[in-house]
């Protein structure tokens, strides 16, 4: 990928650990996860997708905030320190990780210091996986999304930056699946009137069929999102998942978000830290991640709710009804 010449600058957080590391969180589907976010402060995406949990931004082809490589790797062999009974240590940011220009440079630095039986995961939104194959190679697990395959519902569903192009994108998968020696899961999200078609499910179960894939999760919109979209029935997924006959195909079990498991349980739910976040911190955290109110209890401390419910008398934070769930988001 193109190498990132604009400014390099830290997060303005006072504690780069705090904003660089969160968690561990519980999954169901990679067990106990350690999350490393390498855009904690700005939303930085070549993607702007109608289901974003984060706020709306164009898109952008590189980052324009970039953490020095050195502050995410000191902060990430701090955290292994403290957390050696992790199974995962997970690469995500507030937007996409393959654009941060030092993936190569962390991954490689701070494999030696995964505990043993750790693995490194990546979750990533598909579009860059050949520009980073050497730093992506070194990871145990790739999790890309591919929501659509015919070239109407990629713009409609993932409004990717003007420079993207699907057939690109997928020749790209496509080699960097040939080569890799990992673990490769593909996640298609389908959003009603978008890409739900069945065109496009059967081009991208036809596309999955041609590349040596792990696990395909089927899913749907399940917290609020960036735009007013909406989410396709558990029974329309079911039926949907006949034509990706013979892939490794999973369904979303849940029925309420306490079950979530998928990018979201690894990158959007922090969980209590030893010391109780300030009142701002997390009107920024929800600001930029809704929180289920059910899973509020779980991972925010007492002293934390109690500022929540602050935040919400104080009308910063209101409840929205997404699906059968409901939020606790940032009044915009
Ligand atoms: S859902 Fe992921 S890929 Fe899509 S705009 Fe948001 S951060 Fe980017």
């Amino acid at each position: 990928m193109p190498q990132n010449t604009k400014k390099s600058s830290i997060d303005s957080s006072p504690n780069p650990l705090e904003s660089i590391i969160f968690g561990p969180v519980r999954s169901r589907r990679f067990g106990l996860s350690l999350g490393v976010d390498l855009s904690p402060s700005h939303k930085q995406c070549n993607f702007d997708c109608v289901y974003c949990e984060l706020h709306k931004a164009g898109p952008m082809d590189s980052m324009e905030v970039v953490l020095p490589p050195q502050a995410v790797i000191q902060a990430i062999k701090q955290a292994l320190q403290v957390h050696r009974a992790i199974d995962v240590l997970s690469f995500t940011a507030t937007g996409e990780p393959t654009l941060y220009p030092h993936l190569y440079e962390v991954i490689t630095a701070v494999t030696p210091f995964l505990p043993q039986g750790t693995k490194s995961l990546i979750l990533s939104n598909g579009s860059n996986l050949v520009a980073q194959k050497h730093a992506l190679n070194a990871f145990d697990m790739v999790k890309f999304s591919l929501d659509a395959v015919v070239p109407s519902a990629f713009k409609k569903v993932d409004r990717p930056s003007k420079s993207l192009d699907i057939a690109q994108i997928l020749q790209g998968i496509r080699e960097f699946a040939s080569s890799y020696k990992g673990e490769l899961i593909a996640e298609v999200l389908l959003v009603q009137g978008h890409n739900d078609t069945q065109e496009n499910l059967y081009a991208i179960a036809e596309f999955l069929r041609q590349i040596p894939i792990s696990r395909v999760d089927l899913g749907s919109i399940d917290r609020p999102s960036a735009y007013a979209v909406k989410p396709l029935s558990n029974e329309r997924l079911q039926e949907m998942a006949e034509i990706f006959s013979g892939l490794p195909l999973m369904l979303p079990s849940r029925v309420s978000s306490k079950n979530q498991d998928s990018q979201d349980d690894l990158a959007q739910n922090p969980p209590a830290k030893s010391s109780p976040r300030s009142k701002e911190t997390l009107l920024k955290l929800i600001a930029t991640r809704p929180i289920a109110c059910d899973e509020a209890a779980q991972i925010f401390s007492p002293q934390e709710l109690a500022q929540l419910q602050t935040l919400i008398a104080q009308g910063a934070v209101i409840i929205k009804q997404q699906g059968g769930n409901k939020f606790y988001t940032a009044k915009h």
